[in-house]
C-alpha cells in the first residue's frame, strides 16, 4: 500500500478537516510534512452515480483559508487577464488542463471505475482558458508537484507567508478531539430508495 492510499485515520483526519463526511476519497496526493493530508483525490464518478469533475480538493484548513484569502483579493481575475495577454503562460496552463485530465483518468483507473463521459474534455478551477478556483489550481500543484500548474504554483508562493511546504500548522488547524462526522446520508437515503424501488 503506497502513501497515497488513504487510511481510516486519514479519511477520518478528512472528515473533520473540512466538518464533514469524506465520500469516494481514492488518494491522499499531498501531505503536509507532519502526515496529515493536504490534498484528496476523489473518484470522477461518486458512488451515487454523479460525475464529480473537482478531482483534487484541498482539505488542510490552514491552507483552504489562505487560498480563500488570495481569491478575495482579486488575484483570479488578474490571473485570467494574463492568460489573455501572454501566449506562453496561455500555453502552459492548456498544458496544466492536459495535465488535470490525465491524471483524473489515472485516479479513475485505481477506483477501477468505467470512463466518465459527462466530463471527458472537462477539467476544473476555470482551466484551459480562465481561472475560476484557485483552490483547484493549488490542489493540482501539490498533488502533482510544481513545474505542472503555472498557476497552482503562483498562487503557492503568493500564500507562503500563511502556509509553505516546511510549516506544520495541524495541532490549531482543526478541532482534533471533536465526534468524527461519519453519517453518510446520501448513502443512507439511496439505499431506502433503492429498497422502496425493491418493494
Ligand atoms: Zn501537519
Amino acid at each position: 500500500m503506497s502513501s497515497a492510499t488513504p487510511t481510516d485515520a486519514d479519511l477520518d483526519t478528512l472528515s473533520l478537516q473540512l466538518g464533514r463526511p469524506v465520500r469516494d476519497v481514492v488518494e491522499i496526493p499531498a501531505r503536509c510534512r507532519c502526515g496529515n493530508p493536504l490534498v484528496a483525490a476523489t473518484a470522477p464518478r461518486l458512488s451515487n452515480g454523479i460525475p464529480f469533475p473537482t478531482t483534487f480538493y484541498l482539505t488542510h484548513p490552514t491552507l483552504t483559508a489562505a487560498v480563500s484569502r488570495l481569491e478575495a483579493a482579486g488575484v483570479m481575475a488578474q490571473m485570467s487577464q494574463r492568460l489573455q495577454d501572454d501566449d506562453a503562460l496561455a500555453n502552459s496552463y492548456r498544458n496544466a488542463h492536459q495535465n488535470y485530465l490525465t491524471e483524473r483518468e489515472r485516479i479513475r483507473e485505481v477506483a477501477g471505475l468505467e470512463p466518465v463521459w459527462e466530463i471527458e474534455g472537462i477539467s476544473a478551477g476555470g482551466m484551459p482558458e480562465r481561472v475560476k478556483c484557485l483552490h483547484v489550481l493549488v490542489g493540482h500543484s501539490l498533488a502533482v508537484g510544481p513545474g505542472i500548474n503555472p498557476l497552482g504554483d503562483e498562487a503557492l508562493e503568493l500564500i507562503s507567508e500563511d502556509w509553505n511546504q516546511q510549516m506544520c500548522t495541524c495541532a490549531t488547524a482543526w478541532d482534533h478531539e471533536a465526534e468524527v462526522p461519519t453519517k453518510d446520508l446520501s448513502r443512507h437515503v439511496r439505499r431506502l430508495n433503492q429498497q422502496k424501488e425493491d418493494a
